[in-house]
C-alpha cells in the first residue's frame, strides 16, 4: 500500500498540472432567464403593489405594474418600506443573492453586508450601559454565536473540498500533514497544502479539480448567522424597548468604513 501511495503522489503531480486547464468556470453558457414571476408587494403602510418582478437588489425590488410586461409601469420599492413579498423574497434573500454574485469581490471587512453591527452597543441600538443588568449577555451586549460549527465566525465549507476538520490527518514527510483519501481500493495521500482542493476519481485515477468553486479554496465559509463576526446581538438586550439609543449607530448598524457601504472592495489606488 505505501508504494501504491507513493506512486499517486507522483501521478497526483502530474495531473494537478494537467487538469488545470480543463476547469474553466468562466466557459458556461449563461443561464436563461426564468420568466418574471408575478408577485404582490405588502408594504408597511398595508398598500400593495402587485406586478411582475423585474429586478432586486439588496435596497429595493423593483415590479412592473400593467398589462403585460414590456409595457407597465415601472415601480421600485425601497426595503425598509416592504412588510411581505407575496413569494416569499425577503431583504435578507436578496442580500445573499448580491452576495453570492459578488463573491470574488466583496469587501473584507463587512464581507459585503455594506455595514457592521456597532462597535459600541454590539448592535442592540441601546446604550450600551443598558445592557449591564442583562442575564443572557451579563452586560455584554453580545453573545457567543450559537450556529453549531461556527468557530469565530467561520463555518466548515459545505462543498466537497479537502478540510482540516474532516479524516485523519497525520505529520509526514516534509514536515507536512498528510490524510488519505480512498474510493474502493484506491488510495491518495494528500498533505495540509491541498486543503480547499476538490479531489475525485477520474477513469480510476484521482485528479485534482483545482480550488472548490463554493469556498474558493479557503476550505470554510463566513457563518451567515453571525456575519463571520463569531458573535450574535443579545436577544434580550436589542428587545429592550425603553433603553436609551446608542449614540454611535442607527438601530444597532453602522456603515462600513472600508467600502463606504458599498459592500464591495474599495477600487485599487
Ligand atoms: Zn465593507
Ligand atoms: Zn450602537
Ligand atoms: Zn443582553
Ligand atoms: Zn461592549
Ligand atoms: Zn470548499
Ligand atoms: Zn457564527
Amino acid at each position: 500500500m505505501a508504494t501504491q501511495s507513493v506512486f499517486w503522489k507522483i501521478l497526483l503531480l502530474a495531473v494537478v498540472v494537467g487538469a488545470m486547464p480543463l476547469s474553466p468556470a468562466q466557459a458556461q453558457p449563461k443561464p436563461v432567464e426564468k420568466p418574471k414571476p408575478i408577485v404582490t408587494v405588502t408594504k408597511l403602510d398595508n398598500t400593495t403593489v402587485r406586478g411582475w418582478l423585474i429586478e432586486y437588489d439588496a435596497d429595493r425590488l423593483t415590479v412592473e405594474v400593467g398589462p403585460k410586461p414590456g409595457s407597465g409601469e415601472i415601480v421600485p420599492v425601497e426595503w425598509s418600506a416592504v412588510s411581505k413579498v407575496s413569494n416569499g423574497l425577503t431583504q435578507a434573500k436578496a442580500l445573499d443573492e448580491w452576495k453570492a454574485a459578488n463573491k470574488d469581490n466583496l469587501c473584507e471587512t463587512c464581507h459585503g453586508n455594506r455595514g457592521n453591527r456597532c462597535p459600541t452597543c454590539h448592535g442592540t441600538g441601546h446604550d450600551h450601559a443598558s445592557s449591564k443588568d442583562c442575564a443572557k449577555c451579563h452586560g455584554e451586549g453580545q453573545i457567543k454565536c450559537a450556529a453549531p460549527r461556527c468557530k469565530e465566525g467561520k463555518i466548515p465549507c459545505t462543498g466537497k473540498c479537502i478540510k482540516l476538520s474532516e479524516g485523519t490527518w497525520a505529520k509526514g514527510a516534509e514536515g507536512k500533514t498528510w490524510r488519505s483519501i480512498r474510493w474502493g481500493n484506491v488510495e491518495l495521500k494528500v498533505s495540509s497544502l491541498h486543503v480547499g482542493e476538490i479531489f475525485e476519481l477520474e477513469n480510476n485515477v484521482p485528479v485534482s479539480r483545482g480550488p472548490c468553486p463554493v469556498c474558493g479554496g479557503k476550505a470554510q465559509l463566513d457563518c451567515a448567522k453571525c456575519q463571520a463576526s463569531g458573535f450574535a446581538t443579545c436577544a434580550t438586550c436589542l428587545a429592550a424597548k425603553d433603553a436609551p439609543d446608542c449614540a454611535d449607530c442607527e438601530a444597532g448598524r453602522v456603515a462600513c468604513a472600508t467600502c463606504k457601504g458599498t459592500g464591495l472592495k474599495p477600487p485599487a489606488q
